[in-house]
């Protein structure tokens, strides 16, 4: 505990020198910087190879900080009162004069928002004067970092601070929801899009954003761990890592197992976190079995669908 005060009192003294740290989150690891400081953000940029046409989500503590910067509307309220602090980021209208980077929005009119709920994250947001632009943890296009030491491996001493939070308890990314007008879901994430549609009684669709605006997070080719990937397998190759959805059969060293029973938010917990060891191992590509397109198995397939465009 004592360690973990310290520690957040070390990533407030690099932010406020507008330097860039990563900070856990229960989705994945983000790579944070003071998002009201062009100087701060172009940082995150540069060490994630960020093409500068991709917008950054803004993380919050509390509505009355985000109310300075976004116009709410009811949709906004009800979805935050249920779902935040959560894995759900919300797409609002930017204030005239709202201090956020005109970097982080590649001066667009909107801005994509979110309330993280690690404890760690939380506090550190409370004790700053600013809200932290925080994308993935990662190198643009790369499958994101669930734990401390995966993002110390990707930017090596290029990044000054870690603050350790342990592994990320859902382990993708947040589900993006447009409230600018008619709600639209932007990207499977988290949060499924079914408890969104309960609570607003309505049927949400999901929207691609067309390409000319060009989002990487629905981008193709995203979160692929370097090597080709086969989905829907169901005889691995021998040289090949196999993901399994649960534990059966006889033992092979190159299985690795999602799950004990098929639990698909387990599975969601270990896919990134499995995905980053065996490219360590040096396995020259993954095979993995076939998902139920249920639920969160949904938002698993999203990124497994775009992680297997990787052809070397
Ligand atoms: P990540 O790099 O995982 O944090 O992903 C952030 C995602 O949010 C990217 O796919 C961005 O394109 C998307 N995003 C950020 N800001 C906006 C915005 N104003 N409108 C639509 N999508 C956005
Ligand atoms: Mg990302």
């Amino acid at each position: 505990m004592k360690n973990n005060l310290s520690n957040i009192k070390k990533a407030k003294i690099i932010l406020d020198k507008h330097d860039c740290i990563a900070i856990p989150t229960e989705t994945v690891y983000g790579l944070a910087a003071n998002a009201y400081s062009n100087n701060a953000v172009k940082k995150i940029f540069k060490l994630k190879k960020r093409p500068k046409h991709n917008p950054l989500i803004v993380h919050y503590s509390n509505l009355g900080d985000l109310k300075k910067d976004c116009h709410i509307n009811d949709n906004f309220l009800k979805i935050f009162k249920k779902f935040s602090p959560g894995p759900i980021t919300y797409i609002l209208n930017l204030k005239k004069n709202s201090k956020i980077s005109k970097l982080v929005t590649n001066k667009k009119k909107t801005l994509a928002v979110r309330f993280p709920k690690h404890t760690l994250t939380k506090k550190l947001l409370n004790l700053l004067n600013y809200p932290l632009a925080a994308p993935s943890a990662n190198i643009s296009s790369r499958v994101s970092c669930v734990c401390s030491k995966d993002v110390k491996n990707e930017f090596g001493n290029k990044i000054k601070f870690v603050l350790d939070g342990g592994r990320s308890l859902i382990g993708l990314e947040s589900t993006i929801i447009s409230l600018t007008g008619k709600p639209k879901i932007l990207r499977l994430g988290g949060l499924e899009p079914s408890k969104i549609n309960k609570l607003l009684k309505k049927n949400l669709k999901l929207k691609l954003i067309a390409s000319k605006n060009f989002f990487p997070g629905q981008m193709k080719l995203h979160y692929s761990p370097g090597i080709p990937l086969r989905l829907n397998v169901s005889k691995p190759k021998n040289n090949e890592a196999y993901l399994l959805l649960k534990k059966k059969g006889k033992y092979n060293k190159n299985f690795y197992y999602l799950s004990n029973k098929g639990n698909l938010k387990e599975v969601a917990k270990n896919l990134y976190y499995t995905l980053r060891k065996i490219k360590k191992l040096k396995f020259k590509s993954i095979a993995v079995e076939k998902i139920k397109n249920q639920g969160i198995g949904k938002t698993i397939n999203d990124r497994l669908l775009r992680a297997s465009k990787y052809h070397g």
